[in-house]
């Protein structure tokens, strides 16, 4: 699962490809605008367009919340690194991002995200690349040079053991390191 997490497309090409992802949402959405938030976490709109029962929970934003903040503390970075930024959790298995069209994850001054692995749905927030596409938007580093990609064991000892959700009812939360794990990027 290494390698699709998140893009090294040039600037402009993100930039285009978010300009393509928003007209591409317009031409769908019903009676509100497509980037209307379904709720806000401080200064952080999140998009919901994923009907995974997680994030259809009611302790949603909440966990939402409490995994950015266990995020942005392994990150080194605060609530101002995420300020007026926009979270989208998207239902497909895949995202994407600038050139990149494999992505779980991606970080273009915004993130979105999946919310379904290749092999199966998640069943939390903290199981999807949310922690790793905060790294981007704390430290950048598109190459993912910083040894912190590699480690993650921080961030695991405070979110592990939490509640998931499936569509028969109440599941566990199972964290795979290897899922916010990236190695430094070939040049
Ligand atoms: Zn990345």
């Amino acid at each position: 699962m290494e390698g699709r997490f998140s893009s090294t497309g040039s600037k402009a090409g993100r930039v285009a490809m978010y300009a393509l992802a928003l007209a591409l949402a317009s031409c769908t959405a019903s009676a509100d605008t497509a980037e209307q938030p379904d709720f806000a976490i401080r200064d952080i709109a999140v998009v919901l367009r994923s009907s995974e029962p997680f994030t259809r929970a009611s302790d949603f934003p909440a966990r939402v919340e409490s995994t950015l903040d266990a995020a942005l503390e392994y990150w080194g970075g605060g609530w101002d690194h995420l300020a007026g930024r926009s979270i989208t959790f998207e239902g497909n298995q895949t995202v994407t991002c600038g050139t990149h069209a494999g992505a779980f994850g991606c970080f273009d001054g915004n993130i979105r995200l999946s919310t379904r692995d290749p092999a199966f749905p998640f069943s939390c927030v903290e199981q999807t690349v949310l922690v790793h596409e905060v790294g981007h938007a704390v430290i950048g580093d598109v190459a993912h040079e910083d040894p912190r990609w590699m480690d993650f064991g921080a961030v695991m000892a405070r979110l592990d053991g939490r509640r998931g959700y499936t569509a028969s009812g109440e599941g566990d939360c199972q964290l795979f390191v290897s899922v916010w794990q990236h190695p430094p990027d070939l040049r």
